[in-house]
C-alpha cells in the first residue's frame, strides 16, 4: 500500500443477487464504517436504481459492468454511459476477462469502451490480466503491455487500473503476493512510459483474482497494489468489508 495513494476497492457482484438481496446487503454494509478507503459496488444492470437508492448519502460509489461505446442507438441488450450516469454510477468496468472471453471483446473494443466513459463522465476502471497459457508461455508482460498501450490513449488522465490474472479469476488460485506486485511494477512502469510520471504515480492498480478476508492484508502490503477488484468475496458484505478494512488507512 503506498502512503499517497488512497486505497480503492470494488465489488463486482456480477451476475448475482436479487433486489431484495441488494436492499439487505446495503443496510448490512451501511452499518460498518468503510475506513478510508474508497468504495465502490458494481452490480448487474436491473439493480443499479436499487443500490442508487440504498446508497444515496452514503460514501460508497456505484459503477456499471459494461458499457457501449455508443451514446444510444439500435444495441439490442447493451447499455450506454448516458444511461448509467442516469441510474446513479460514477465508474464503469472496462476489458473485465469475462467481457474479453466470453463477448470476444477485443483490445480496440475496450478502448472505445474507455473513451465512451471518459465522454459521459464516467471512471473506467480498465481491467488486464493474462490467462495461464499465456502465463505459462512466459507472455504475461507482453499481453499486460498490449492490454494497456491499447486501452490508454483514450482514458486522459481520469482512470484507473485493475490487474486481474484469468487464471485466479473464481478459482481459488490466488496471486501471491509477490507475482502480484512483479505485475503492478510493470504496469506501473509501462504507465510511466505511455502517460509520464505523474499519473503512473497517481493512478491507483488493483488487484483482482481471488481476494478474500486470509488473503488481503498480504496483498496490500505491497507497494504497488492500491486496493481490490473482489468477485466471489464482495457478495458477501462481510467478507468485503473485511477486506475493505485490510486496506483502511484508518
Ligand atoms: C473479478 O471477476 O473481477 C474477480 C476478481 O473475481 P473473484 O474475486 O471471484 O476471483
Amino acid at each position: 500500500m503506498s502512503p499517497i495513494r488512497r486505497p480503492l476497492v470494488g465489488g463486482n457482484w456480477k451476475m448475482n443477487l436479487l433486489s431484495a438481496e441488494a436492499r439487505d446487503y446495503v443496510a448490512r454494509l451501511g452499518q460498518l464504517s468503510v475506513g478510508q478507503a474508497e468504495v465502490v459496488l458494481f452490480p448487474s444492470f436491473p439493480l443499479l436504481t436499487t443500490l442508487a437508492r440504498g446508497l444515496a448519502g452514503s460514501p460508497v460509489a456505484l459503477g456499471g459492468q459494461d458499457l457501449h461505446p455508443g451514446a444510444k442507438g439500435a444495441h439490442t441488450g447493451d447499455v450506454s454511459g448516458p444511461q448509467l450516469v442516469d441510474a446513479g454510477c460514477q465508474w464503469v468496468l472496462c476489458g473485465h476477462s469475462e467481457r474479453r472471453q466470453d463477448h470476444h471483446e477485443s483490445d480496440a473494443l475496450v478502448a472505445a469502451k474507455v473513451a465512451a466513459a471518459i465522454e459521459h463522465g464516467l471512471t473506467p476502471l480498465i481491467c488486464v490480466g493474462e490467462t495461464q497459457e499465456e502465463r505459462q508461455a512466459e507472455e504475461t508482460f507482453a499481453i499486460l503491455e498490449r492490454q494497456l498501450r491499447a486501452a490508454l490513449p483514450s482514458a486522459r488522465d481520469r482512470f484507473e487500473l485493475a490487474y486481474e490474472p484469468v487464471w485466479a479469476i473464481g478459482t481459488g488460485a490466488t496471486a501471491t503476493p509477490e507475482i502480484a506486485q512483479e505485475a503492478h511494477a510493470f504496469l506501473r512502469r509501462t504507465l510511466a512510459e505511455v502517460m509520464g510520471e505523474a499519473i503512473a504515480a497517481r493512478c491507483r492498480i488493483l488487484y483482482g483474482g481471488s481476494a478474500n478476508p486470509d488473503n488481503a492484508a498480504d496483498l496490500i502490503a505491497q507497494p504497488d497494489l492500491d486496493g481490490f477488484l473482489v468477485g466471489g468475496a464482495s457478495l458477501d458484505p462481510d467478507k468485503f468489508l473485511t477486506i475493505i478494512r485490510a486496506c483502511g488507512w484508518s
